[in-house]
């Protein structure tokens, strides 16, 4: 017998207002904004009593199944500064940026394709440098003039030492990814695994948003999951991609997340991470639209290659 059509709605009604989920999620003691006695900051936030709980609970289920459940799959935690060369050679330095426009009378920076009318413009619309007049696009606060986009790389950076110069610069990890990639020989001499297999990491990571929120959605630090599979390039790497989306569709409904809430969303070609070569957005219908849960990125050799080549390090 084939079960009723659920109407998600009903299941779980849209809430119209992000507002009172925040407030809900401080009262019972979930989440509060960080640094709250100060006014807080912008994009941060805290976990609190039951927040950590529930924190820990999607942490833990996340790596029984990745880790736990699976001989092919070991876990790892690197550091959050990594040498600066890695996000050179990675392509972050040069590209993990994000279309900028300011206004020129409040001198308000906006992030492009979050403008009302610039929503949906392609990756190669976002790097055209007349797209802003050839929109009519003006700024939301005050409709002054917005400046042609400009590419705002998105890493914090710091200071390793005493001394506070071009040299000494660190970069707080973006991804968690890179510290898998530079420890691949590591762990595939001690752990006795051979490929495929896969290192897998929760941790946090940084960006400097140029326009955060949404409440926990898009934040300036937050934890991440993620899981490097390695593959031979020759032997399979587009059949092990495509055999990890039913998983992760898997991983949600035994969770019980509405299917119909869930959208796996494959990426256009001028869409694509530097790094990629297919990418699939698993995606969630939150109050506010329909947005990235999860990533499934086929990234080809990109990064053991290029670590290779750029350490002289054999990763084969
Ligand atoms: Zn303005």
């Amino acid at each position: 017998m084939t079960p009723e059509p659920v109407d998600p709605e009903a299941v779980a009604p849209a809430v119209a207002n992000l507002d009172t989920i925040v407030s809900l999620s401080k009262r019972r003691g979930f989440i509060f904004p960080s640094s709250e006695i100060y006014g807080g900051i912008n994009a941060v936030w805290d976990y609190g009593p039951l927040g950590v709980e529930l924190k820990n609970n999607v942490k833990r289920a996340w790596w029984r199944a990745m880790v736990q459940d699976r001989n092919d799959i070991v876990g790892l935690d690197a550091g959050i500064l990594m040498h600066p060369q890695v996000w050179v050679t990675s392509g972050h330095v040069a590209s993990f940026s994000a279309p900028l426009v300011e206004c020129g009378t409040c001198r308000r920076r906006y992030r492009l394709d979050e403008l009302p009318g610039a929503e949906d413009l392609s990756a190669t619309d976002l790097r055209d440098e007349t797209i802003v007049s050839r929109l009519g696009l003006v700024c939301p606060n005050d409709g002054g003039p917005l400046s042609a986009p400009r590419r705002f790389n998105l890493m914090f950076t710091s200071h390793m030492g005493p001394v506070e110069d071009e040299a000494s610069i660190v970069y707080f990890r973006p991804e968690t990814a890179q510290g898998s990639y530079v420890n691949f020989k590591n762990v595939l001499n001690s752990s006795r695994k051979k490929i495929p297999f896969g290192i897998a990491q929760i941790g946090k990571s940084f960006r400097n948003e140029i326009s955060p929120g949404n409440f926990v959605f898009r934040m300036r630090e937050f934890e991440q999951m993620e899981m490097q599979y390695f593959v031979r390039p020759e032997e399979g790497a587009a059949q092990a991609f495509e055999d990890w989306l039913p998983k992760r569709r898997a991983w949600y409904e035994a969770y019980g997340v509405t299917p119909s809430r869930l959208r796996f969303r494959e990426h256009a070609p001028d869409e694509l991470a530097h790094y990629a070569k297919k990418a699939i957005d698993v995606e969630y219908r939150f109050p506010f639209g329909w947005k990235e849960l999860e990533g499934v990125h086929n990234r080809g050799d990109f990064d053991l290659g290029n670590h290779a080549r750029a350490s002289g390090e054999n990763l084969e």
